[in-house]
């Protein structure tokens, strides 16, 4: 590689804001990410399914449906 045009390449150390920290490779030393593979309901399956029966069981309630 040239000297002095590339930035340098850390191994990064990601914080979550659930807990879970990862390393990766970054030109920056540390990231912090709102959601990662641990935490988003994607990778969770459950957590989505779980909050869209809620809403449905919400609209019947409201309109009176069984
Ligand atoms: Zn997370």
């Amino acid at each position: 590689m040239k000297e002095g045009i590339h930035p340098s390449y850390y191994q990064a150390t990601v914080t979550c804001n659930c807990g879970n920290s990862f390393v990766t490779g970054s030109t920056k030393p540390e990231i912090h990410v709102e959601v990662c593979s641990k935490c988003h309901s994607f990778y969770t399956g459950a957590q989505k399914t779980a909050a869209a029966k809620g809403r449905i069981d919400k609209f019947n309630k409201k309109f009176g449906i069984q």
